[in-house]
């Protein structure tokens, strides 16, 4: 397929994992596409970036279950082209409290004949058993392990993506921010720069992760309920002579810990001798004024400290409590109800502007069925199937600010009330 200059079927804001996805699926169905990031490619300034991503199908809400099991098959079909893995299997195992809600909606959706995920309920006695004593839970807690975990490498799958989108025919161009995006007179879209580059297309795709209300807001006026947090990754050092359990080769799962603070953690991979074991939340921020500290100090606004207390709680003789070894900085784009948002812009732009975004800290396991749904609503302009849509519609916010109605929510209470939402003057 012959590409050039500058005119396009479809144009795809923002080169994240999601972006890069879209981008792949639209080249891959034969269209004209161009990918826009603002920064260099494969860039630490966003959400896309770093080692590791767990990608699991146990979820409190029922529709991610399906997304994710679609997207394991998509993973795999993109390694199969690329040639290499990206997606390292393993156990997913989540814990809490039996009483909590959001994991009693995670047994329920797990154990069901349709979700097929054969999941097993674990009291704490078994859970030791099951790790070798790797978890010491409370005994009002319980366990639920299924085989449907693992890792994925997010630097390496965002490279993935965009190698396999150019193969496809794709044209990707960095640095290039986009300030606008118009309808001519002619009714194409015209993507403008702030580099003064102009490009047109029929349609076009927005995936600005932490950017997206700012940039929706300029374009369209329409203020999407998307809230900005600096969050942190913490490694920490194994015990001697735990090295070994803790990874994927001795059988240590990805995990999630129910509860406030939420906890979640990936085998030991990719720095020899550290785990990470990190929590759900973060600081509001803007996009570009980041406060690089923010999260890291003691006080009641600290990333670290709940993880600490975690550690010595459930894996004290795993893993060293004294501190982090390793921190690194990421952006969760979160909305109120923490699902996704995937619409049309509609106003002037009706169908032919597609925005995604407020993947809440859980979207890059689903990167793949996103770009594939992202790509069909663009082109056919219609709603992306085989999948619940319903949910992540923007009118959601129309009635209730709060978004989707969820029975469970003592999970996002749990979060806005510990470090989710933090202001540094709350800190
Ligand atoms: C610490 C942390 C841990 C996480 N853990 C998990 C996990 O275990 N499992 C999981 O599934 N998910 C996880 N997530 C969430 C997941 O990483 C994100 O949902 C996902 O990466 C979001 O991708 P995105 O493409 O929407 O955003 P981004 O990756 O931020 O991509 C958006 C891109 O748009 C570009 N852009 C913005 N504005 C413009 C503009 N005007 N012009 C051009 N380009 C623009 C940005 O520079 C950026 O590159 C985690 C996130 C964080 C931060």
């Amino acid at each position: 397929m012959e590409v050039s200059g500058n005119q396009f079927d479809l144009i795809v804001v923002g080169g994240g994992i999601m972006g890069s996805c879209t981008a792949y699926e639209a080249a891959k169905r034969g269209h004209r596409v161009l990918l826009l990031e603002q920064f260099d490619f494969l860039h630490h300034l966003g959400s896309s970036h770093g080692e590791s991503r767990t990608i699991r199908c146990t979820y409190p809400e029922h529709y991610y279950t399906q997304m994710v099991l679609e997207s394991f098959r998509l993973w795999g079909e993109a390694e199969s082209e690329v040639g290499y893995q990206v997606l390292t299997e393993t156990t997913q195992f989540d814990m809490g409290p039996a009483g909590n809600k959001s994991l009693q909606s995670v047994v329920a959706n797990s154990t069901g004949a349709s979700s097929n995920l054969e999941a097993q309920v674990l009291n704490h006695s078994q859970v030791a058993d099951k790790f070798s004593g790797t978890f010491g839970l409370p005994e009002d807690w319980i366990g639920v392990a299924t085989e449907r975990g693992g890792i994925i490498k997010p630097t390496k799958a965002l490279a993935m993506f965009q190698a396999l989108a150019i193969r496809r025919g794709a044209v990707l161009k960095d640095r290039m921010e986009v300030v606008d995006i118009n309808k001519d007179r002619h009714a194409k879209i015209l993507v403008t720069t702030s580099t003064k580059h102009q490009f047109w297309a029929n349609k076009c795709v927005v995936t600005a992760g932490a950017w997206t209300q700012k940039l929706v807001k300029t374009v369209s006026g329409l203020h999407l309920p998307i809230q900005p947090l600096h969050t942190v990754i913490c490694y920490w050092k194994i015990k001697q002579g735990f090295e070994k359990h803790l990874s994927p080769e001795g059988g240590f799962p990805t995990f999630a810990s129910y509860g406030s603070p939420y906890i979640y953690g990936t085998p030991s991979m990719e720095f020899p001798g550290l785990i990470k074991i990190a929590m759900h939340g973060g600081h509001r921020c803007d996009p570009d004024q980041r406060d690089w500290n923010a999260g890291k100090s003691t006080n009641s606004g600290s990333l670290i400290e709940p993880v600490r207390q975690w550690i010595r709680e459930v894996m004290p003789d795993r893993v060293e409590a004294d501190g982090p070894v390793l921190t690194q900085a990421c952006m969760y784009s979160m909305t109120p109800d923490e699902d996704f948002v995937i619409d049309f812009l509609g106003g002037e732009f009706g169908k032919d502007v597609v925005v995604a975004g407020g993947f809440s800290g859980h979207g890059f396991k689903m990167g793949p069925v996103i770009g594939r749904i992202l790509a069909q609503m663009a082109i056919n302009g219609s709603e992306g199937t085989g999948v619940e849509m319903e949910w992540f519609r923007v009118r959601r916010f129309d009635d209730d600010t709060h978004g989707n109605v969820k029975e469970y929510e003592d999970q996002m209470i749990a979060l806005r009330t510990h470090a989710l939402y933090f202001t540094e003057e709350m800190a």
